[in-house]
């Protein structure tokens, strides 16, 4: 199988830089094809701008989403945006690691996903009408591909639990597990999650890497997160609200999980 990780840690000789060595040693030695793009090491572009469109019109006002359409679909893309995409056909998973600054991922990883993202490839892809919002939202150009989020915290894990200060860990990669994984079509499979990092030593980095080991040889196997599909009944259209039948009395994230 082939996966993809990619890595927004500036750092090669931190907690994160150490747990993507073992990522890649443990997918390897499995027999798997990894590629990483490391975010910083590569001195990715976070900005999506009309740089991205290199052969757009300069004399029309920049459109992100309609520049990016056009680019996309002409094949004028910035070559770094081209790139990222190849990988992400080529992949049958997708990691992405980081970790959590100011409660979701660092800014050249956001930088990467809107550049990368593209209108055609990630979003606006399908039939989009008055009966159909198009494929999204467990259909799209990533469906049968599987996703997982490897985050480290400084908070603890209490601080993230259901009643925790910082608010629920599942509420806060919502828009990341539901909004950036799931909407382009991938599997999105529990986060690997470590928290209170200051307190690593080498005994916790064991056990810690024997977990992550665990999860890696169940990247095939394990089952995904239960979010809805847009285009399954569970959804009125055109207003994509739940039906008054689905999930009864719920209400936010957790009713969009079956
Ligand atoms: P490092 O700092 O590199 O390492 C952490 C510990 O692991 C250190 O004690 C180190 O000695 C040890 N270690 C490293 N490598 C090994 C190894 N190979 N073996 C054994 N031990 C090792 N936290 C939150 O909870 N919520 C937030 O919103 C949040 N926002 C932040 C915003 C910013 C801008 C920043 C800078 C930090 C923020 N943090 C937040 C904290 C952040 O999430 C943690 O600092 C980060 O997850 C730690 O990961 P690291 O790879 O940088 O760890």
């Amino acid at each position: 199988m082939n996966v993809l990780l990619v890595y927004a840690h500036p750092e090669p000789t931190s907690l994160n830089g150490a747990l993507k060595d073992f990522t890649v040693q443990r997918l390897e030695a499995a027999g798997h094809n990894v590629q990483v793009s490391d975010l910083y090491a590569m001195n990715w572009k976070a900005i999506l701008d009309a740089d991205d469109a290199p052969q757009r019109d300069n004399s029309k006002p920049f459109h992100a989403s309609l520049d990016s359409k056009l680019a996309y679909a002409q094949g004028t893309q910035a070559a770094d945006i081209a790139r990222e995409q190849e990988k992400l056909l080529w992949a049958d998973a997708l990691i992405l690691q980081f970790p959590l600054w100011w409660f979701t991922m660092p800014a050249i990883l956001k930088g990467w996903i809107e550049r990368v993202y593209a209108y055609g490839f990630a979003y606006g892809v399908g039939e989009h009408s008055d009966s159909r919002w198009g494929e999204r939202y467990g259909e799209g150009k990533m469906k049968g591909k599987r996703a997982m989020l490897m985050v480290t915290t400084g908070g603890w894990e209490s601080h993230y639990s259901p009643r925790g200060i910082n608010g629920p860990m599942d509420d806060l990669l919502f828009p990341i597990q539901h909004g950036v994984l799931h909407y382009p079509g991938f599997d999105v499979l529990p986060p690997f999650l470590v928290y209170r990092t200051s307190r690593m030593d080498d005994a916790r980095f064991t056990e810690t890497t024997d977990e992550l080991g665990r999860r890696l040889d169940e990247l095939w196997s394990a089952r995904p997160i239960a979010f809805r599909q847009q285009n399954a009944g569970d959804y009125e259209i055109p207003g994509l609200t739940l039906k008054d039948d689905v999930a009864p009395g719920k209400q936010g994230f957790a009713a969009h999980l079956i």
